[in-house]
């Protein structure tokens, strides 16, 4: 198998796929202390991280991301290590092919990539050309690896998102995307569902998939899966939720979502229209396990109402998440409407 069109193909014969969970929480759990740069670990504790891979596979994840997620030039450098980007990236690529090439059924490697933690131009320092060599150099990492497929994720901003798309371009790799709309349903850069996937619909290079991650909470994150689907997507969709809502207990965070209410969240994206389904923090193996069985035994429903996803999953965190406004506000709709007359 082709393994560029590998995601492509499988897409193509299952109606749901359910991706992994929390990279982060699953980490912790192994003993990452916090201001640890995780992706160190790929070459300290190549173990821990094929465990944690392989716990996702027995969980029931058809898609697993890579242990790169701040593995670019520009997050390394917190650390020091700038210089290893490629490398880092490599190795999380290498040590996931090999525990998915083990696994009887396919699977796909998902090349996780970040933002690079700075502000773009116009508002901040960072070119696109710069953006576009960052992300490059780790797109190389994870295609000498062996990853299937790259997958940006927890992006705010569409400048990111599209020097990103570039870099994956020179790379020749297809790719996925998911933005985090934690901010009332916008990402912290203002950007809401809707114009995200306009943007996505226009590129040049477009995503293999596209959908949403993190945020908050997994009723906040349905009501963001209905928005893309209302008005058709131009991708096939993903929903990435958290695992609740992070919450302080005995001295360390912790997320509220049962693997009970994962399953139901599991099968109302689906009923949505997602198309690959997963967790993010707080998001372990027990959910996932959950979240498949539920997958596969409850049969598929109508699109769900804001009501039942509130009944289900519980209170959204805004009253409005600013669905049908455009990027830049209301009023570039109503100027673009008196020209077009
Ligand atoms: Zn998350």
């Amino acid at each position: 198998m082709d393994s560029c069109n590998k995601l492509e193909q499988i897409l193509t014969s299952r109606d749901w796929l359910l991706a992994d969970g929390a990279t982060g929480t699953n980490l912790f759990d192994m003993g990452l202390t916090s201001g640890e740069a995780p992706e160190l670990w790929n070459e300290l504790y190549p173990r821990r991280i094929a465990r944690m891979y392989t716990l996702a596979l027995e969980a029931g994840s058809d898609i697993f991301l890579t242990n790169s997620f701040g593995s670019n030039a520009a997050r390394l450098r917190l650390h020091g290590s700038q210089h290893r980007a490629r490398e880092l990236s490599r190795l999380s690529a290498a040590i996931a092919r090999d525990v998915a090439d083990r696994y009887p059924r396919p699977i796909v490697v998902a090349g996780s990539v970040g933002p690079t933690g700075e502000i773009m131009s116009p508002l901040g320092s960072l070119t696109h050309e710069l953006a576009v060599e960052i992300f490059h150099e780790q797109a190389e990492g994870l295609k000498e690896g062996g990853a299937d497929v790259l997958w940006l994720e927890t992006m705010s901003s569409i400048e990111e998102l599209q020097a990103a798309s570039d870099a994956f371009k020179l790379a020749s790799m297809p790719w996925c995307g998911t933005m985090s709309f934690d901010t009332a349903g916008r990402t912290m850069m203002g950007v809401t569902a809707q114009s995200a996937m306009e943007t996505v619909g226009q590129m040049p290079n477009m995503p293999v998939a596209f959908g949403a991650n993190c945020g908050v909470g997994a009723s906040d994150l349905m009501r963001t899966v209905l928005n893309f689907t209302s008005q058709g997507n131009a991708v096939p969709i993903i929903a990435k939720g958290n695992a609740g809502i992070p919450e302080y207990f005995d001295g360390h965070i912790r997320y509220s979502g049962t693997p009970e209410l994962m399953a139901d969240y599991a099968v109302l994206a689906r009923d949505a229209g997602a198309k690959i389904i997963g967790g993010c923090c707080g998001t372990t193996p027990e959910h996932l396990a959950r979240m498949r069985a539920a997958l596969e035994e409850r049969p598929r429903g109508e699109r769900p109402t804001l009501e039942q996803i509130r009944n289900v999953l519980g209170e959204f965190s805004s009253v409005s998440d600013d669905h049908g406004k455009s990027r830049e506000g209301p009023n570039r709709r109503n100027r673009r409407s008196k020209f077009n007359k």
